[in-house]
């Protein structure tokens, strides 16, 4: 008997990709299903921002102007280097992580073959991603691709492997839309990820442009098409709607998971008069959702994607939520078993699959 779409597996079969291969979703254990490990963002350079660092190395002297304008520093969007990542989830693990999602697709520098050392290395289960990330980022010619070829890539990298490894995706994400309203190619690669996810059930992990209407479009695409909204999360809320519960309110209502995701990212971008939430902002509205009887639908976690977050180069690192959130959030009242279902319920619901007629790694 096929299960319909939207149907929870038995939980005793309940199966998620690693790239380890498949394991059961009760052995998830603490995890972040929004980070990166290998990425490279140069598609967002902004040597402009500050033009005195944007040729220099990520060092020391510079990380005061790094963290004023990390777009600016070309070497801080690219993380490359394996073995200090392999130190960095090891960090990760010491804070109590277990499991990470990488939700970088092929063009933001994603390698299934260091992700599979890294995971074997490290000890923590790694989750890759798969799909198309902003435009900028596409394949050439992919806005003319039929919207079920663009479906056909992130199916085979979810059951024969990524880039011909036979190491298999675990999600699909992160899709990227560049601005309000999103480009028509970046609409298309929603359409195809709500096909994809009908063959192949897993989650959606979708990007969300600056300001407050962009998630709600994303979500709006992805339900028009089909996606089991119940498998979506719509990333950098914590951002994008700030402490305005209608939006959080309409988001769940239209199914979709709440990404409070780039907690440690505390910026004022001086150049453009803008600036990102402090984390206790997103305590605020982290503990406003879990009072509003949101918290089964909330997922935490820091995306971090450039160099200067790496704890090696003076970052909080991937522990930061563990070992710096979590203890703010039970000085603020919140109970060990709302931790355990932002933390370890939600997570698991979210990447449990059904079990795969395909191989399992
Ligand atoms: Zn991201």
């Amino acid at each position: 008997m096929t299960p319909a779409l939207g149907d929870p597996p038995p939980p005793e079969q309940a199966r998620v990709r690693t790239v380890l291969g498949e394991i059961p979703a009760a052995e998830l254990g603490t995890t972040l299903v929004h980070e990166h490990l290998l990425v490279d963002i140069r598609c967002n350079w902004r040597p402009d921002d500050d033009p005195a660092i944007a040729f220099h190395p990520v060092a020391p002297e510079r990380l005061g102007r790094i963290r004023a304008s990390p777009f600016a520093c070309r070497d801080n969007l690219v993380v490359d280097e394996p073995h200090v990542l392999a130190e960095e989830l090891e960090r990760y693990r010491a804070a109590g992580g277990h499991t990470i999602v990488d939700a970088t697709p092929p063009g933001l520098g994603r390698d299934a073959r260091v992700l599979e050392w890294l995971a074997a290395e490290s000890g923590v289960n790694i989750v890759a991603g798969c799909g198309f990330y902003v435009e900028a980022t596409h394949p050439a010619g992919l806005h003319r691709w039929p919207v079920e070829d663009i479906a056909a890539e992130m199916i085979r990298d979810l059951t024969e492997g990524m880039d011909g490894t036979g190491i298999r995706a675990g999600v699909i994400g992160e899709l990227g839309v560049t601005g309000y309203p999103m480009e028509p190619a970046e609409r298309k690669v929603l359409q195809a990820a709500a096909l994809a996810q009908q063959e192949v059930s897993c989650a959606i992990i979708a990007h969300s442009a600056a300001g407050p209407d962009s998630p709600l479009e994303v979500i709006e695409v992805l339900a028009d098409a089909g996606a089991d909204m119940s498998k979506v999360v719509q990333s950098h809320l914590d951002d994008r709607f700030r402490s305005d519960i209608d939006r959080y309110r309409r988001a769940v209502e239209a199914g979709a998971g709440l990404g409070l995701d780039t907690f440690g990212r505390e910026l004022y971008y001086a150049m453009r008069k803008t600036w990102l939430p402090s984390d206790e902002d997103r305590i605020d509205v982290l503990v406003m959702l879990i009072e509003s009887g949101m918290a089964d639908r909330v997922f935490p976690a820091q995306d971090i994607c450039f160099k200067h977050e790496l704890a090696a180069y003076g970052g909080h690192g991937y522990g930061h939520f563990l070992n710096s959130i979590v203890p703010r959030l039970e000085a603020r009242g919140v109970s060990e078993a709302d931790l355990d279902t932002l933390l370890r319920k939600n997570p698991a619901r979210l990447l449990a699959g059904h079990p795969s007629a395909h191989r399992s790694g």
